[in-house]
């Protein structure tokens, strides 16, 4: 690999860099859009903290059939009604390739999760479009697998991949959801040029992790994080134990803030 790449991602007010160089990006936001009311809170709370993008899933890859599915093409409604009262970029997932035009009308960043991380038509599709792209790492997937999954985006055409590492499987369970690898922030650095993104929420599974696992993120020089944040995570329709209030998330952006100024 050569130069370390920057995908620049326009939003409604800015082009936000994810790269080596430029400031750490934040996106925050619930699980699952689950109504106006508090995806619209939940992005004027985390605009205010300073995140520059908002997450939120209109399509839910659920473990069980009976869980919570998202609640599909009117959530893509209620995210570009967010997008246009916020300003933020947004960033949700997509599932299957027959969602895809639609949700590209809406989203900044294109989500492919951890599950779907090797869907190679779904690769292939989002390869074969303008958005960025965000790809998660599979639970189980080595290093060289989700680099290559990577690939198979830029070989459609598409430079803009942004790396997210949210935690694999290991043997223990018991505390945390998943075992987050920090240590792929230098070992990507030494194998791509693409940026780097940590979940921490999805990482560990458990909100009172969080903060430590994304002030490391930041101390092994991540260029981006992705934090849960719902306005009451008790009552979360997906995702709540992992969730940061917003309270809680914005002591996490003054705490990074200080982080990041003794750095440099
Ligand atoms: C998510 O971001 O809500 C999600 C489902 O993530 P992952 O694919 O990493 O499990
Ligand atoms: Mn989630």
């Amino acid at each position: 690999h050569g130069e370390p790449s920057e995908v620049m991602v326009p939003t409604p007010n800015d082009v936000i860099p994810f790269s080596e160089q430029a400031p750490i990006v934040v996106v925050a936001g619930p699980c699952s859009v689950e109504n106006e009311a508090m995806i619209i809170e939940t992005a004027q709370r985390v605009k205010a903290s300073g995140a520059q993008f908002l997450r939120g899933g209109a399509y839910k890859p659920r473990t069980s059939p009976y869980a919570f599915q998202g609640h599909g093409e009117s959530a893509l409604e209620l995210l570009a009604a967010a997008r246009a009262a916020s300003g933020l970029g947004i960033i949700t997932e997509v599932m299957d390739t027959a969602d895809l035009d639609r949700i590209a009308e809406v989203a900044d960043v294109l989500q492919v999760g951890a599950r779907n991380m090797q869907n190679f038509s779904l690769l292939k599709k989002v390869g074969a479009q303008d958005k960025p792209v965000l790809l998660k790492r599979g639970m189980s997937a080595t290093i060289d697998e989700w680099l290559m999954a990577a690939e198979y985006i830029l070989a459609a055409g598409n430079p803009n991949v942004i790396l997210c590492e949210r935690g694999i499987r290991t043997f223990d369970r018991q505390y945390a959801r998943n075992t987050l690898d920090l240590a792929v922030i230098p070992v990507l650095r030494s194998l791509t040029h693409l940026p780097i993104m940590i979940d921490p929420s999805h990482g560990t599974g458990k909100a009172e992790y969080v903060p430590a696992m994304a002030m490391a993120a930041i101390a092994a020089g991540t260029d981006a994080l992705m934090i849960e944040v719902h306005p009451n995570p008790a009552k979360a329709l997906s995702d709540g134990p992992q969730s940061l209030t917003p309270e809680r998330f914005d002591r996490l952006m003054q705490a990074e803030l200080s982080l990041i100024g003794q750095a440099t």
